[in-house]
């Protein structure tokens, strides 16, 4: 059994950041990394828009040296899933495949991922053409002929963002009907260089023998006609999903899956979220890592107030006539 006062879920940016600062204020964290050791970061190339890096640095690079800055300070690691979390007792105990441990605060980082079509040639060209992150990759491509897939309104919001960039922007739909709400969805129809193709799906990208985008094979779902058309990128924009299944029942997650917080304190005193897990909105490992920070923060203040009232409940142990000082939040 390890007993710890903090324990982080999670090894992307939000993780790291929060181990950094948690380890910082002598807490000596434990960061159970998940098998996906370092997050979505691990799966991109070049990162250009975190501070810090003028000529960008590489995903997998940018969180080693996070890594590498969170184990300076004293954080142990754990390179394996959690897999439950009883957030009903007081220590909270957490088990992996094998390890059981007993944890004053949780500080959750299990980040969402992308939702992703499910081909070979996608998950084989990812980061090089392949993107499911507009805001990260949309600069890669400017004169660029690429294409997006989806019909909600990140689709739409990528669709109309890409047009700053790409030469064209084919925005291309499994179906005629849009889960894009109106306003999103008549943006990108107004919007001069993006196109529509419509009962389309994406059988495959080429080239994964050049290790670059160079083309897709199409295939409409109605006639079954297939046909290659010439691309330079691929965005796939059919949502996320927040990795939140260990939670459910014990923390309240919004209609879409994700932890509901108010800034980084979920309902649970000593249970704080950060990152992707609870942000439906910003999705940056730039915002990711700023919550990270912030639920450290909070973790610490947190066992500040309850080492006081600790103290103060044993000083009443001592001397009855004494009232206990402070509360647990
Ligand atoms: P959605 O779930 O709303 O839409 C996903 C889209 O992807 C659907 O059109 C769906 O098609 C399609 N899709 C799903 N799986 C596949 C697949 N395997 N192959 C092909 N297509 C697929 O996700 P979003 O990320 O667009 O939005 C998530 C939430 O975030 C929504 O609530 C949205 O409103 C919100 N949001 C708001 C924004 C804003 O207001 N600025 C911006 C971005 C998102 P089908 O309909 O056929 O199932």
């Amino acid at each position: 059994m390890i007993r710890k006062k903090v324990t982080i879920l999670g090894s992307g940016s939000a993780g790291l950041t929060a181990a950094i600062y948690a380890a910082r204020a002598n807490l000596e964290p434990l960061v159970i990394q998940g098998l996906q050791a370092g997050g979505q970061l691990t799966i991109t190339t070049d990162v250009e828009n975190f501070p810090g890096f003028p000529d960008g640095i590489l995903g997998p690079t940018l969180m080693e040296e996070m890594h590498k800055q969170a184990e300076r300070f004293g954080t142990q690691f754990i390179y394996d899933n959690a897999e439950s979390v009883d957030l009903s007792k007081r220590p909270f105990v957490i088990k992996t495949s094998g390890e059981e441990i007993h944890t004053d605060t949780v500080l959750i980082c299990t980040g969402a991922n992308a939702k992703l079509l499910g081909i070979e040639s996608e998950t084989k060209l990812m980061g090089h053409g392949v993107s499911a992150c507009a805001t990260c990759d949309g600069f890669f491509f400017r004169d660029k002929r690429v294409f997006v897939v989806g019909g909600g309104d990140t689709a739409m919001e990528e669709a109309v963002f890409l047009t700053r960039f790409a030469s064209q922007v084919t925005v291309i739909h499994r179906s005629e009907n849009f889960r894009a709400s109106r306003i999103m969805y008549d943006r990108a129809v107004n919007t001069p260089k993006v196109d529509f193709l419509l009962d389309t799906v994406i059988e495959e990208v080429y080239d994964m023998a050049k290790n670059e985008v160079t083309g897709i094979r199409v295939r409409n779902v109605k006639t079954n006609e297939v046909k290659d058309l010439t691309a330079d990128g691929v965005f796939i924009a059919i949502g996320h999903k927040p990795n939140t299944e260990l939670f459910k029942g014990q923390l309240e997650l919004s209609e879409n899956g994700y932890i509901v917080t108010d800034g980084v304190k979920t309902k649970i005193p000593g249970v704080f979220a950060a990152g992707d897990v609870q942000d439906e909105v910003y999705k940056q490992a730039i915002t990711a890592a700023g919550t990270g920070c912030a639920a450290a923060l909070e973790a610490q203040w947190y066992l500040e107030k309850l080492e006081e009232s600790e103290k103060a409940e044993k000083k009443t142990a001592v001397n009855p006539s004494m009232t206990p000082a402070g509360s647990r939040e």
